[in-house]
């Protein structure tokens, strides 16, 4: 995990409906990609990109799309892969 931007939304956790901190993945404004400064960004329509969270509630992860600074596809992550060695 790195530095990210905070996503400012009230999209509720689509499981469990808690309030879920959503962070970007990356984002672009603009045409220009924004840096992850641990910011809060508000969304607006000149916005598009990815962002994601983990909810602690029901302990799954979700990922989501922002087309034109909206919040759409939202989809559970996929489980991460423990390596065996
Ligand atoms: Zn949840």
């Amino acid at each position: 995990m790195g530095v990210y931007n905070v996503i400012d939304t009230k999209t509720l956790c689509p499981k469990c409906h808690k309030p879920v901190e959503w962070q970007s993945k990356h984002l672009i404004y603009d045409g220009f990609v924004l840096a992850n400064l641990l910011e809060n960004i508000v969304l607006n329509e000149r916005m598009e990109g990815e962002m994601h969270t983990f909810c602690d509630k029901c302990k799954t992860g979700f990922d989501a799309d922002i087309i034109n600074g909206q919040i759409t596809n939202i989809e559970y992550r996929k489980p991460i892969k423990k390596l065996k060695y």
